[in-house]
C-alpha cells in the first residue's frame, strides 16, 4: 500500500513540494496521529455536532417502502442521516473540511463511548455512490492545509485513507476476484454469534460497535477493524458469514470494498496477500485506545476468574491454534514464542476458557 500511495502522490502531485518531495519531508505522519483515549480525556477536544438530516420527500417515501417491504431488517430506514443529493454532498464535504479535518489525524484511532463519528468524515457512502469524487475530497483537504486551516498530520492522514487505502483496496478486488470470495486460509467455520444483530453482549466495546451499526449503519474504521474485526478473527468466525454481516450492516457497503477489507484485512482469510500480519489484539489495545472498558462488566486487566476480559483468552487461544502458521512471521512470530513458553497447564486453561466463552455466544 505504501509504495502505491507514494507513487500516486508523486504522479498526481498531491501534497508535494515544487522539488518533488513530500510536503513536510515525511511521507507518513502516523507518529503524530493515533492518540490514545487517555490523551483524549486530557485534551477534551470538542466534537462538533452533525447537521440535522434534510427531510427530503423522496427519501421519506423510499424509507417508508423499505420499512414496509423489509420489516425484519436491522436498523431504521427512516433514520437516514447523510445527504442524498450532489448539493447536499458538497455541503457535507465542506462542513467536514471546516469543522473536523483539523482534528482528524490525532483522534482517527480513538474510541469514545457514545461518540459514533468523532472527527471522521463519513464521506464513504457519498464517494461510493458517486455523489463526490475522491479527487475533490483530496484537493479540498490539500487546500485546507495550504490555506493554514488544517495541520499536515491530519491532512496527510486523511489523504492517505482515500488515495492510499481506498484506491489500493479497489485494485486488490479487481486483481483477485472472483476467487477471492472463496478464501479461508485459517479454516474458520464458526457461525455468527446470536447477538450479531442486536449487540446484546456483555462485551461493552463489541456491543457499542454493533449498536453504532444498527442505529446509524456506521462505525468508524477502528471499530470495524480492531473491535468487531478482531473479535471475528480471534473467534474463528466463518468468512462468508462475516462478509455477509458487514455487507448487511453498513451505509457504505459495496462488494469491492467489503471483500478485501473483510477477507483480507480483518480475517486474514487470504493468507496475507496484502496484510503482512493478522490484526489481532488483546484487551490492552481496547483499554488504551478507547474508554469502553471503564463501563464494561469485564476487567481488561484480569486474565482469569469470572471478570476476566474474554479478549485475553481469545487472543492467546488464537496464537496457540495457529502457531504453525505464524511461528515464522517476522511481525508476530514473537507472540507464538510467548505462547509456546507458557506452561501446558496454562495453555490448556486458556484453550478451555476461550472455547467455553465462544460456545456460549
Ligand atoms: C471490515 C471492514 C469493512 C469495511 N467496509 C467498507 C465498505 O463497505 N465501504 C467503504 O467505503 N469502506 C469500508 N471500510 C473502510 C473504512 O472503514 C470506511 O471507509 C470508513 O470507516 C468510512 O468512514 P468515514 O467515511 O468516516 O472514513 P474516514 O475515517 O473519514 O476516512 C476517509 C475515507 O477513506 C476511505 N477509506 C479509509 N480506509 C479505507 C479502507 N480500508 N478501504 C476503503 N476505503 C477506505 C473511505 O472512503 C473513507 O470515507 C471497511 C473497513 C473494514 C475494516
Ligand atoms: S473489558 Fe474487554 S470486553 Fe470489556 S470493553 Fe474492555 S476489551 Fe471490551
Amino acid at each position: 500500500m505504501e509504495t502505491h500511495y507514494r507513487r500516486l502522490r508523486t504522479e498526481r502531485n498531491i501534497l508535494m513540494t515544487p522539488q518533488g518531495q513530500p510536503e513536510g519531508g515525511d511521507w507518513n505522519l502516523d507518529d503524530q496521529n493515533r492518540r490514545t483515549f487517555r490523551e483524549f480525556a486530557k485534551e477534551k477536544p470538542k466534537v462538533p455536532p452533525l447537521p440535522p438530516p434534510v427531510k427530503d420527500p423522496i427519501v421519506q417515501e423510499v424509507a417508508a417502502d423499505v420499512s414496509k417491504l423489509f420489516p425484519q431488517h436491522p436498523g431504521q430506514a427512516a433514520n437516514l442521516w447523510v445527504p442524498t443529493t450532489r448539493e447536499g454532498a458538497l455541503d457535507w464535504l465542506k462542513l467536514f473540511l471546516r469543522q473536523r479535518l483539523e482534528k482528524f489525524g490525532p483522534w482517527e484511532d480513538t474510541m469514545v463511548d457514545g461518540e459514533t463519528i468523532l472527527f471522521h468524515s463519513v464521506l464513504s457512502p457519498l464517494l461510493n455512490l458517486g455523489l463526490l469524487t475522491p479527487l475533490e475530497c483530496i484537493q479540498g483537504a490539500e487546500k485546507a492545509y495550504r490555506d493554514g486551516k488544517a495541520p499536515l498530520n491530519s491532512v496527510e492522514g486523511f489523504i492517505r485513507q482515500i488515495l492510499g487505502w481506498r484506491e489500493f483496496i479497489h485494485g486488490i478486488y479487481w486483481l483477485k476476484m472472483p476467487e477471492y470470495r472463496e478464501v479461508n486460509f485459517l479454516g474458520a467455520d464458526r457461525p455468527l454469534p446470536k447477538w450479531a444483530y442486536t449487540g446484546e453482549t456483555e462485551m461493552r466495546c463489541v456491543s457499542q460497535a454493533i449498536h453504532g451499526a444498527v442505529d446509524h449503519a456506521y462505525n468508524h474504521h477502528i471499530q470495524r477493524l480492531m473491535v468487531l474485526g478482531n473479535y471475528f478473527l480471534l473467534g474463528g468466525y466463518e468468512p462468508k458469514a462475516v462478509l455477509r454481516w458487514y455487507t448487511e450492516m453498513y451505509l457504505d457497503a459495496y462488494d469491492w470494498v467489503m471483500v478485501p477489507n473483510v477477507l483480507g484485512m480483518i480475517l486474514f482469510a487470504d493468507g496475507g496477500f496484502f496484510a503482512t500480519k493478522p490484526y489481532a489484539a488483546g484487551a490492552a489495545y481496547q483499554d488504551k485506545m478507547g474508554n469502553h472498558c471503564a463501563s464494561c462488566r469485564f476487567d481488561p486487566k484480569k486474565k482469569d476468574g469470572p471478570d476476566a476480559c474474554p479478549f485475553h483468552s481469545l487472543y492467546w487461544n488464537f496464537f496457540g491454534q495457529h502457531a504453525k502458521l505464524f511461528g515464522k512471521n517476522p511481525r508476530i512470530g514473537m507472540m507464538v514464542k510467548i505462547w509456546e513458553k507458557k506452561p501446558s497447564a496454562e495453555q490448556k486453561e486458556i484453550r478451555q476458557r476461550a472455547q467455553r466463552f465462544l460456545d456460549a455466544q
